[in-house]
């Protein structure tokens, strides 16, 4: 199971695009600006999308990759998210004012997108022995994470979210969580805008930690362009405990 960064920013920039993981190059868990990097070859391979939330940082991608593909695959690509995520994307983003709506194109039986619901807590099959499971977590719109399991390890990608004991239950009812790429997109001297947004800081993303029985790896992610500094230097004491990285685009998280 190989997982590469296409983007992890909580913004743009040079160097920064917003999340995006190509998951043994057919996947993608979320699509933002990072799925901008990939060739129309490595687009063309994408069966399945799924989706965190409805957030633009998290979305857009998903309207490019659509165009971009008109006419060059047989099969439509698998958007997978909530029912809340798909009626927001559909409402307004398909919608034929913002984007045209490409899961009734170039027709409704063969078209570019087929919306596919995801029930919290219901493994979804992957095959190669992988299976992906969503669980919600909380942040201003609803949202979940994916645990991703593979047979050397599980992945879980907890999308936008922020303090909330729901997290913690569902990531300690896993048979064993290996890889945990979290996000941080404020420095604590941000902490009342992080909970207006609904976004980790370093202080209160160290103290929540104590409620995981589990021990993975750390991937930091969705820090805000301009904070890096401060925020990694924040994590040096907050995570001081933690195998952590703060990840970069291009980078790749791999089981082997
Ligand atoms: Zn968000
Ligand atoms: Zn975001």
């Amino acid at each position: 199971m190989r997982i590469k960064v296409l983007g992890c920013s909580g913004g743009v920039g040079p160097g920064l695009r917003t999340t995006s993981l190509l998951v043994d190059d057919e996947i993608l868990i979320d699509a933002g600006t990072g799925v901008g990097d990939m060739s129309l070859n490595q687009q063309r391979r994408i069966r399945h999308v799924f989706l965190t939330h409805c957030h633009l940082d998290h979305v857009c991608g998903l309207a490019f990759l659509a165009d971009n593909l008109f006419d060059l695959i047989d099969r439509p690509i698998e958007v997978h998210a909530t029912a809340e995520t798909l009626a927001s994307v559909r409402e307004h983003i398909f919608n034929w004012k913002i984007w045209p709506d490409f899961s009734t194109l170039p027709n409704e039986q063969e078209p570019l997108l087929r919306w596919r619901k995801v029930l919290t807590g219901e493994p979804f099959d992957l095959e190669q022995g992988r299976s992906l499971i969503a669980f919600p977590v909380l942040h201003t719109v609803p949202a979940v994470g994916y645990a991703l399991q593979g047979q050397r390890g599980t992945f879980v990608f907890s999308g936008d979210t922020y303090a909330d004991d729901r997290l913690w239950s569902a990531l300690n009812r896993l048979p064993r969580l290996d890889k945990l790429m979290i996000e941080i997109a404020f420095p604590d001297e941000q902490a009342a805008l992080g909970h207006a947004s609904k976004h980790f800081t370093p202080a209160l993303l160290g103290a929540e930690l104590r409620k995981l029985e589990h021990r993975p790896k750390l991937y930091l992610t969705h820090h805000k362009p301009g904070c890096e500094p401060a925020i990694e230097k924040q994590c040096k004491d907050a995570l001081r405990d933690w195998d952590y990285v703060h990840l970069q685009r291009g980078d790749t998280i791999s089981f082997s």
